[in-house]
This record gives structure tokens, C-alpha cells and sequence, in this order.
């Protein structure tokens, strides 16, 4: 049975002047252990969707369930890892930040919070850089420690938008393989959204192609929505 599963979902800004369909009808399952891609040209909603998944927008139409249960708010089952790197805490450091994020939200104890935060920096290579303040670390180093602490919540599937697009093409391929090594031997589900076909190939068990023109479906309030 599927882990995740989005039926026939559409999902609409709504403007001051317009509804805005960023996607139409979109159906998938997601699989245990699956590292499945949403790849599509930016703009085509795979942002809108991930940020569906994650409870943090409801759908006009159909349903996003997680382990048979309807999705309806943000929640520490979904984590989410995005491509800026702000989201850490800049008093805290890379250790406090990461046992932060499990004592607030997971709701695991101290003891064991510390020693899953210092399990999941070391997967990411941080040992060295535990006591570091954010601000003293490069970009991708500060991307280590955002995808260390999603990891450590222990996620039913860890959902990351577009995680690698501000990285040089060096320190990106590297990390690619580096996440890719970890999930292989963790079977970690992760929902991975790009735009670069080469990347979804390298990280995708399964890809799902989203066609560019959903988002441009748009309609004026109040009218009827055309129909496809
Ligand atoms: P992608 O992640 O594939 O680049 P998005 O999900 O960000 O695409 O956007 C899909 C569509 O929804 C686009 O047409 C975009 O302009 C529109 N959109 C995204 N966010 C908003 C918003 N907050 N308000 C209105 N329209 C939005
Ligand atoms: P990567 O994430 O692949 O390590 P980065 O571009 O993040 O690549 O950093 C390149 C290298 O520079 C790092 O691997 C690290 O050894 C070093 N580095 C970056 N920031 C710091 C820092 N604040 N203190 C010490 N070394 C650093």
C-alpha cells in the first residue's frame, strides 16, 4: 500500500484579481523507500504541490493522505527541507538547532534528542562544525545541517524543494551523492521536487513528469473555470 497517496488534486492561489490553478487533477502514490521526483519547468506547481503535502495549503478538489490518514495541517511526519538556506536558528548552533527541532516538535527526550543529533550531523560529514554558529558555515554546509535536522525528526517521507539549486555544480554533485548513499543504506522516503532532468535522474527511483502548462490555467473570480 502506498505511504503517500494525492488523488486527483487541484490547487488554486486566489489574488486579488484572479484564481490561479497551479496544478489540475494530479494523481500519485508514493512507496516506502521510494525517492520519488516531481520534475517539471518552473512554474508548472511543484512547489504548490509539496506545499499541499506538507499541510500547508488544501485542495480545491481530491485528497492527500499519509499512511490512509487525510493530510490537513503542517506536521512532524512531513518534513520539509527548501532551497534557501535561512532556516536555521542563528542564535542556536548546528547541534542546538537540530536538538531544538526534536524536543519541540517530535517530542523526544533530551537524552536521546542530543544523541540523535549528533548520529544525523555525523551522517552529513559536520562532526567538526557541531558547536558552530549557522553564520560560520558556507551555504552548503548550512544545507548539510537543514537536511541533517529533517532527517533526525525521522519522517514518514522528507520532503525537499528543489534542496541542492543554490549550490555551485560541484558541491551539488557531491551532495547528491553523498544523500544518495545515506537513503540507499537508511531507506529514507523522500518527495524531491527539481526542474533539472539530470538531477532527477540521478536521484529519482521513480519520476513524475508534470506538464508546463497547468499553471497558466487561469480564472478570472467569479467565473466559471474553464474545463480541460
Ligand atoms: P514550480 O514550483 O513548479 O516552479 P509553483 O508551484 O511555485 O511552480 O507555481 C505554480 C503556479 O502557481 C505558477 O503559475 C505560479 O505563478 C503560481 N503561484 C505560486 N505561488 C503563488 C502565490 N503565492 N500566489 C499566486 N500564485 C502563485
Ligand atoms: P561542501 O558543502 O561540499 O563541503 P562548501 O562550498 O560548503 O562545500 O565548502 C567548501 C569547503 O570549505 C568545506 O568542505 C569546508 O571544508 C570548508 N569550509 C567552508 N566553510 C567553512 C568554515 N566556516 N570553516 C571552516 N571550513 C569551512
Amino acid at each position: 500500500t502506498p505511504l503517500l497517496s494525492v488523488k486527483d488534486v487541484t490547487l488554486q492561489y486566489k489574488t486579488p484579481d484572479a484564481l490561479v490553478t497551479a496544478t489540475r487533477r494530479v494523481s500519485f502514490d508514493v512507496y516506502p523507500s521510494d525517492r520519488f521526483v516531481l520534475l517539471g519547468p518552473s512554474g508548472c506547481g511543484k512547489s504548490t504541490i509539496l506545499k499541499a503535502i506538507g499541510g500547508y495549503l488544501t485542495p480545491v478538489e481530491g485528497s492527500i493522505s499519509l499512511k490512509g490518514t487525510g493530510v490537513t495541517e503542517p506536521g512532524p511526519d512531513r518534513m520539509m527541507v527548501f532551497q534557501e538556506f535561512d532556516q536555521l536558528l542563528p542564535w542556536k548552533t548546528v547541534r542546538e538547532n537540530v536538538v531544538f527541532a526534536l524536543t519541540s516538535s517530535r517530542r523526544v527526550p533530551a537524552s536521546e534528542a542530543a544523541e540523535r543529533a549528533r548520529s544525523y550531523i555525523d551522517k552529513v560529514g559536520l562532526t567538526k562544525f557541531i558547536d558552530s554558529y549557522p553564520h560560520m558555515l558556507s551555504g552548503g554546509m548550512k544545507q548539510r545541517v537543514a537536511i541533517a535536522r529533517g532527517m533526525a525528526m525521522e519522517p514518514d517521507v522528507l520532503l525537499m524543494d528543489e534542496p541542492f539549486a543554490a549550490l555551485d555544480a560541484l558541491t551539488r554533485r557531491k551532495m547528491q551523492d553523498e544523500l544518495l548513499r545515506l537513503w540507499d543504506d537508511t531507506r529514507f522516503t523522500v518527495l524531491f521536487v527539481t526542474h533539472s532532468i539530470e538531477e532527477a535522474i540521478r536521484i529519482g527511483t521513480r519520476i513524475l513528469l508534470l506538464s508546463p502548462h497547468p499553471g497558466e490555467v487561469k480564472a478570472e473570480l467569479n467565473s466559471v473555470p474553464p474545463e480541460e
